[in-house]
């Protein structure tokens, strides 16, 4: 296989409603969609990092800078055999993954529309549906959080994640275990926590949440693993696996009984499903986290999550939670049972809307 040309395009895409975690708050995306030619076909990626350094150090102008200045010239006439070879020849490149993943992304759909088959298979995915939970950002107020709970609840979302940070936390997930005793609850603090946080940490653990998502520093495996070392509650690490080795470092210090896998934060599908492999081989669940992704994304997202050890709801969801109108179709829905239907087409099985996405362009340049 040969990448013959790769077109980026920056778009902009106001979501429905905005959404706040513990570092920030974000009305409109600024997303990368990388459309790449490869053996004349073409296959869509996506990349997912944010407008500002705030979730890791990559954004949406550095990873543009990255792909057309460093990762380009790695890509530009390499032959090679499969998508999860792209990995390899982008390694001279140190850190970089959302740019990284972004074009491996396109060039997997590209690989499994050359095959006539859907890309979770070639992925070596295994279920015809995934089970879809909701990730719901930090709330005004502990009622108008409670108002939104109900309504996920009421269209069928399997689990429901809720973003917390300091002087929101407590409060809010005593409120929602009052009024839903039995759901999946689980909170997200995107690292607004330190040790000396405990007597909160501790109070939390008194809730039976699923798991506490990346409580500590973006890059802290050893803090992790003292506080589970005391804290019933399961760690999802999020923020703090970026590689492979990230991974296999937490598990064996015990720094987290369950990881969220997100391809943008660990360089693409290839290393996803490495370190799938390595938690399904240790015992530890996985799950898709999100990136308040365009539907390009989402649908590489929803084939991630085909594999066997996903065995935990995650934050893929409907596309219209996020957007008025997608720029994929047919867009993303969830049936009343909280699951997304695996698409049965060819590479990412959802076509891109052409009009639309050319509507929403900023910027593109064409790399060959
Ligand atoms: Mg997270």
């Amino acid at each position: 296989m040969r990448v013959r040309s790769v077109v980026l395009r920056e778009i902009r895409m106001r979501l429905v409603a905005p959404f706040e975690t513990s570092v920030d708050r974000t009305d409109e995306r600024r997303i990368i969609l990388v459309e790449a030619d490869v053996d004349g076909v073409v296959g869509w990626g996506e990349c997912v990092a944010g407008e500002k350094p705030f979730y890791s150090p990559e954004t949406t102008d550095t990873a543009w800078l990255a792909m057309r200045d460093f990762l380009w010239p790695f890509l530009k006439d390499a032959e090679f055999e499969k998508a999860a070879d792209v990995w390899e020849l982008l390694e001279p490149v140190r850190g970089h993954n959302m740019a990284k993943a972004a074009l491996e992304a396109a060039v997997w759909d590209a690989e499994a529309k050359l095959k006539g088959m859907p890309l979770w298979k070639l992925l070596g995915g295994v279920r015809e549906e995934i089970a879809s939970g909701v990730s719901i950002g930090v709330k005004e107020s502990v009622d108008e959080l409670a108002k939104a709970v109900r309504k996920e609840l009421a269209a069928g979302y399997q689990r429901v994640k809720i973003k917390i940070k300091p002087g929101k936390d407590f409060e809010p997930v005593k409120r929602l275990r009052d009024e839903f005793r039995d759901i999946k609850l689980m909170v997200d603090a995107n690292s607004a926590y330190r040790m000396e946080d405990w007597p909160l940490l501790k109070q939390l653990d008194g809730f039976y949440l699923m798991m506490i998502e990346q409580p500590l520093g973006w890059d802290d495996l050893y803090s992790h693993a003292e506080l589970q070392k005391k804290f019933e509650t399961p760690i999802c690490l999020d923020e703090c696996i970026h590689t492979e080795e990230q991974a296999r470092a937490a598990i064996a210090l015990g720094a987290c009984k369950i990881i969220n896998i997100k391809m943008g934060r660990v360089g693409g599908l290839a290393v996803a499903r490495r370190i799938h492999d390595l938690c399904q081989k240790n015992g530890v669940p996985v799950w898709c986290g999100g990136m308040l992704e365009s539907g390009i994304g989402r649908a590489h997202n929803i084939a991630l999550s085909t594999l066997p050890n996903f065995t935990l709801p995650g934050d893929v969801t409907a596309s219209k939670r996020y957007w008025n109108e997608d720029v994929i179709e047919p867009e993303v829905t969830v049936s009343t049972r909280g699951t997304i239907r695996v698409p049965t087409g060819p590479g990412i099985g959802f076509a891109p809307k052409r009009e639309l996405i050319e509507k929403l362009t900023v910027r593109t340049e064409r790399l060959a």
